[in-house]
């Protein structure tokens, strides 16, 4: 099968049509008619095997990945997700391979009337490239640099599944056999927070999604809005199978720095806390107060009402460690 044949065949057919689509997959170039009065935001991300996904991840799973990852970007920005690019290397051309990663994407795609407007069909190394496109109306987006000392701080979901689950392929930690499914469905089908970005327009001063680790994705938004943050490690939403599996204190570490949970975190003012947590309320989504933001420019950390310090081996009581 060639190039052309397998474009036709996989990525020109597809359920969503969107009426803002006035060309798509076929020629040069796709062209879109936005709404009058929105921004049109922009995010790409690229999934490269062996660095961003297990070799041995499910080709529906790579799918599923490459687009969650840039629809969180866009829920982090309160964006309604629309288009898609895709720029897709094959070492081979395996159409069992594609119709199945085909699966990943368009799964998302038909549950977030996101349509595939183009891309590019090369051969090398397995590497996945989605551009994904959305809309905010015109100044109601959220960015990393509107925090204010004294906002609470807030956290979708749970923390550190995704982390275990790829901590448990490394060999470094054993999943029992019960939980499995669930943890790799964490680090293998994230859900981004489209709903909940949306709803964030509202209320939230800050938002960003958690890629990187909590602690590192957390700077991001104290550096971008000079603030500080406490950390209430006694709050962290942490699984049972966390705390099972790793032990208390292992889970929180992991919770902190683990990476590809794709929950999102967000401030609000005191005075939006309660109309936000309403408004979350219809998207079924969990939320977590962890922390509140302060003056200070530092990450703190307290346990039990006391300071504790995070450092490489993980946390211990301030007092026991040099600051
Ligand atoms: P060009 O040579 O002009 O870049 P291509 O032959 O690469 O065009 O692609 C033909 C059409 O198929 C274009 O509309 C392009 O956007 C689309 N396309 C190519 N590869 C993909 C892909 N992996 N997913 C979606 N659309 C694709
Ligand atoms: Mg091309």
């Amino acid at each position: 099968m060639k190039e052309f044949d397998l474009i036709k065949r996989y990525f020109t057919e597809q359920a969503v049509k969107r009426k803002d689509v006035i060309l798509g997959i076929g020629d040069d170039c796709a062209l879109l008619q936005p709404a009058e009065r929105q921004h049109i935001a922009v995010t790409t991300d690229t999934l490269v095997a062996g660095v961003h996904f297990p070799e041995s991840t499910e080709p529906r799973a790579i799918g599923h990945k490459a687009v969650a990852v840039n629809l969180s970007d866009l829920s982090a920005m309160g964006a309604e997700p629309t288009w898609l690019s895709l720029a897709l290397t094959l070492p081979e051309i395996d159409e069992q391979w594609v119709a199945e990663f085909c699966c990943g994407v368009f799964e998302l795609c038909e549950y977030y009337n996101v349509q595939l407007i183009g891309g590019d069909t090369t051969q090398g190394p397995l590497s996945i490239t989605i551009t994904a496109q959305g809309l905010t109306p015109v100044d109601k987006y959220i960015t990393r640099s509107g925090a204010n000392a004294g906002d609470w701080l807030y956290v979708t979901g749970d923390l550190g599944d995704a982390a275990l689950a790829l901590q448990h392929l490394q060999g470094k930690v054993n999943v029992a056999e019960q939980y499995k499914e669930q943890i790799f469905d964490k680090l293998d089908y994230p859900k981004p927070r489209v709903l909940v970005g949306q709803v964030l327009r509202d209320y939230a001063t800050s938002a960003i999604d958690i890629s990187d680790g909590l602690i590192s994705d957390l700077g991001h938004i104290c550096q971008a809005s000079n603030v500080g943050a406490n950390i209430v490690l006694d709050d962290l939403p942490i699984s049972d199978i966390m705390n099972e599996t790793l032990g208390k204190t292992a889970a929180i570490d992991v919770a902190l720095k683990g990476g590809d949970d794709y929950e999102l975190l967000f401030t609000v003012s005191e005075d939006n806390k309660v109309g936000m947590e309403t408004a979350l309320i219809n998207t079924g989504v969990a939320i977590t107060c962890i922390g509140q933001l302060n003056g200070s420019e530092k990450i703190t950390t307290t346990m039990d009402n006391k300071p504790v310090s995070i450092n490489s081996q993980g946390f211990e009581h301030f007092s026991k460690v040099d600051t």
